[in-house]
């Protein structure tokens, strides 16, 4: 079987930016591309802060462009999923779900991460039409509307806090009586005359027309209370879940899963091994900062093989 120099794993901002540099290296590297092709992007809409777009760009369109520079290069791409890894010899050995294995001396790990949803009936199908899971992202389009923004933790009080300067109100919906967010973010979203908490309170139902959502049935876990809320916007802020399961714990990874890196390098554990994006970022998880983390990976990938011989 033959043995590549460079396989990523994901095709976000971070996997389509390590494949343009590697191949620019000659590298000829493969994007095995995920169930979900362009990762987070691709299920948002307008753009409007990745540098060089000065009207915005639309997610899915910036990462066709990116994976076309990325093939001019000489990049191949796999529309498959891996479903293990094995990392302890040399070259790696990789497996797909369609049957494939690969082999590797060095992988670059940029599965990303997925925001999590409540799992209510239609809140899928209404992304984009009033529901979110990034205020970053989406926030813009909603001042001087109503919003809510589920959860008790950090990234629910950021969602709140960015919320803020474009909504007319933002309420925060947490389930219990008090927040799992960091004291100084509590404090901010208290201070902040714009916010409310509506506390021990769960989101039941979404209610949309043809223009998006207008209101949530929410319930109030000790009252048994039932009503309705009138929201042009429900964002999630109820963490991310990072795509590391198929690793099988063989990279050390944190108390949430994400991927732990060493210092400022986007080095693994493991030596040949090296993580992008918001596998092993919780806290940016932006397509600018993805990409930049992609590039790095990309070039540490190149000097690992230098180093090693392979080069
Ligand atoms: P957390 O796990 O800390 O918090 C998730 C919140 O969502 C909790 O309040 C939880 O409720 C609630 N929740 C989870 N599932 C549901 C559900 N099904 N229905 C309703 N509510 C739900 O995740 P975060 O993403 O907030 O933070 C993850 C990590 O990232 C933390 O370490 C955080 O500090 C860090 N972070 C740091 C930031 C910063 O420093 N600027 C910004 C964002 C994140 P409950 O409390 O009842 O469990």
């Amino acid at each position: 079987m033959e043995t590549r120099d460079v396989v990523i794993i994901g095709s976000g901002p971070a996997g389509y930016t390590a494949a343009l540099y590697a191949s620019r290296a000659n590298l000829k590297p493969l994007v095995i591309m995920g169930h979900e092709p362009g990762g987070q992007l691709t299920t948002t809409t307008d753009v409007e802060n990745f540098p060089g777009f000065p009207e915005g760009v639309m997610g899915p369109d910036l990462m066709q462009k990116m994976k076309a520079q990325a093939e001019r290069f000489g990049t191949e791409y796999l529309t498959s999923h891996v479903s293990d890894v094995d990392l302890s010899k040399r070259p790696f050995t990789l497996k797909t779900e369609s049957g494939d294995t690969f082999q590797t001396q060095t992988l670059i790990i940029s599965t990303g991460a997925s925001a999590k949803y409540l799992g209510l009936p239609n809140e899928k199908e209404l992304i984009g039409k009033g529901v979110s899971a990034c205020a970053t992202c989406d926030g813009f389009f909603f001042r001087d509307q109503i919003v809510h923004v589920v959860g008790g933790g950090d990234t629910a009080m950021e969602e709140a806090m960015f919320l803020s300067k474009f909504a007319s109100k933002v309420s925060i919906l947490h389930r219990r009586d008090s927040l799992r967010a960091s004291k100084p973010m509590q404090q901010r979203v208290f201070d902040n005359p714009k916010i409310e908490i509506v506390w021990n309170t769960e989101v039941q139902e979404i209610l949309a027309n043809d223009q998006g959502v207008y209101a949530i049935k929410v319930l109030n876990n000790q009252t048994n209370e039932v009503m309705e809320r009138p929201t042009n916007g429900l964002f999630m802020g109820i963490g991310h879940t990072p795509n590391t399961g198929f690793l099988n714990n063989q990279i050390k990874l944190d108390d949430h899963g994400f991927i732990i890196t060493q210092g400022k390098h986007p080095d693994t554990n493991v030596p040949g091994v090296f993580a992008c994006g918001d596998v092993q970022d919780s806290y940016y998880r932006q397509a600018i900062s993805a990409a930049g983390s992609g590039c790095e990976a990309a070039m540490r990938a190149e000097r690992y093989l230098e180093e090693n011989g392979h080069a």
